[in-house]
């Protein structure tokens, strides 16, 4: 700790912890060369400089970040006097992005905490978040409205010094997450704290600081007032990032899935085999296995992995019922989506692959005919096989029918032929439909 540091808050009278350069282990070596420049810049025309959030707790844990973060006291107008590369974004809380290339780095000025925390004319929701004020702050005050305390950290770019206001040094030693401030106000004014305490634990390997953990298993509820967009994002963040099972785990153990997909929640709550469940695991650990291989995934089949059971229980009942086979998936579908979608948004780029994905399981059935030599040309045929597969292996479909396609692609023609001879006699018999009236009956 040095005495008379210039990171003393004199108005909030906290003093940091400051570790000078030879104690730490963050080097410029390993800090982008775009974020040097910046800091370089900014320090140059006489403004604080730092960076902050998951770069540093990053290198300090010895990962490698995913991006670099700036803070600093040049507000963003002054930001872009110094940088002819730059642009401001967001309404309220105003950025600077400085482009280089495709590289971007987000340059922030120190946010207040706001004078009249108590009041509540002041607040605001923007985008689910609860906003006090948006004046600009000192380096204390930003860093007491991050969320954690190892994600408050600060490199100081002009004595390579790290600067801690909240404790997170420690944290990062004992390797626990822990909301800076009074765990369920934290949470109340942004819920998707809650998803990002969860993000982190399974990222970073930590555990949740008791008073941090404890709301997780009360508040679940608040997820709903976040805007259905944010909350498609920070999913795609909690469940593409290579950890996806844990995360499944972790959001089910706190209450919390069930907010963000209460069909699927019901269907795993009163399973009566394990497939359910089996089902859901290896999606997400087969999608962390691609993720891990650098092969692409697409959020089309996440969903989709995420959203089947529901489906496939109405399917199911819907023909048990007397409809069709093509026509329940179609109607089973737009069902689950309809109720889905006012809680998390999925763009409609990803969610008609999903129903597509979903429409051809039933049809992977019907393998008599010219019928698979045309599905497997459907540009859609790949990822519903795979689907078909992950089913087989979680024990809800028949493994018998997911080795039949997998022999079908590679058949020579003649072997193919007798395939779908041979499936002939096997198909499903169609059941059939109550008699008129019935509020699903569509006449064909
Ligand atoms: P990642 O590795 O996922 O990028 P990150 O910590 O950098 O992790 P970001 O979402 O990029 O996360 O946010 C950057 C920083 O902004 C965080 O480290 C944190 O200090 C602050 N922050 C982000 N979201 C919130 C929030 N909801 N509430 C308070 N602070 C936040
Ligand atoms: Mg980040």
């Amino acid at each position: 700790m040095q005495e008379s540091d210039p990171h003393f808050d004199s108005t909030l009278a906290i003093r940091p912890v400051v570790v000078p350069r030879p104690e730490h282990n963050i080097s410029r070596a390993n800090i982008s060369e775009n974020a040097l420049k910046v800091l370089y810049r900014l320090r140059q025309e006489n403004f604080q400089a730092h960076l902050v959030g998951g770069g540093v707790r990053d290198l300090l844990l010895g990962h490698e970040p995913k991006d670099f973060d700036v803070a600093t006291d040049a507000t963003p107008e002054q930001v872009r006097q110094v940088f002819r590369n730059c642009r401001l974004i967001g309404r309220r809380f105003r950025l600077a992005h400085v482009h280089f290339g495709r590289d971007i780095i987000e340059v922030a000025t120190f946010r207040g905490s706001g004078v009249d925390d108590d009041t509540t004319t002041d607040r605001q929701v923007e985008n689910g978040m609860i906003v006090r004020d948006n004046s600009y702050g000192t380096i204390a005050e930003d860093a007491l409205r991050r969320d954690f305390t190892i994600n408050a950290l600060y490199y100081d770019i002009a004595d390579f010094s790290l600067v801690d206001y909240a404790g997170g040094l420690t944290d990062l030693r004992l390797g626990q997450m822990r909301l800076i401030g009074e765990p369920e106000q934290r949470y109340r004014e942004d819920p998707v704290r809650m998803l990002r305490a969860v993000r982190f634990a399974c990222k970073l390997g930590f555990t949740i600081e008791p008073a941090t953990e404890r709301p997780l298993f009360d508040l679940g509820h608040l997820l709903g007032d976040i805007p259905a967009a944010r909350l498609f994002d920070e999913l795609i963040k909690l469940f593409h990032s290579g950890y996806g099972l844990g995360v499944f785990e972790k959001l089910r153990h706190y209450g919390l899935f069930g907010h963000l997909f209460p069909a699927t929640e019901d269907a795993l709550a009163r399973e009566d085999h394990d497939f359910p469940i089996t089902f859901v695991s290896r999606g997400l650990s087969n999608t962390d296995k691609r993720l891990l291989e650098d092969k692409p995934v697409t959020p089309a089949f996440l969903f989709g992995v995420l959203l089947w059971e529901p489906v496939r229980l109405r399917f199911e009942a819907l023909v048990a019922e007397g409809m069709g086979a093509n026509e329940a998936i179609l109607l089973a579908s737009s069902e689950v989506c309809s109720r889905q979608q006012p809680l998390v948004a999925i763009p409609k780029r990803f969610s008609l692959p999903m129903r597509e994905i979903w429409a051809l399981q039933p049809r992977l059935e019907q393998r008599d005919g010219k019928r698979p030599y045309r599905l497997i040309t459907h540009p859609r045929f790949r990822a519903a096989y795979d689907f078909l597969l992950l089913r087989a292996e979680s024990g809800e479909s028949d493994p018998e029918l997911a080795a039949w396609w997998t022999r079908f692609q590679d058949a020579s023609s003649q072997e193919r032929a007798s395939m779908t001879d041979a499936a002939r006699g096997r198909r499903r018999p169609r059941r059939r439909r109550k008699p008129s009236g019935s509020a699903n009956e569509v006449v064909g």
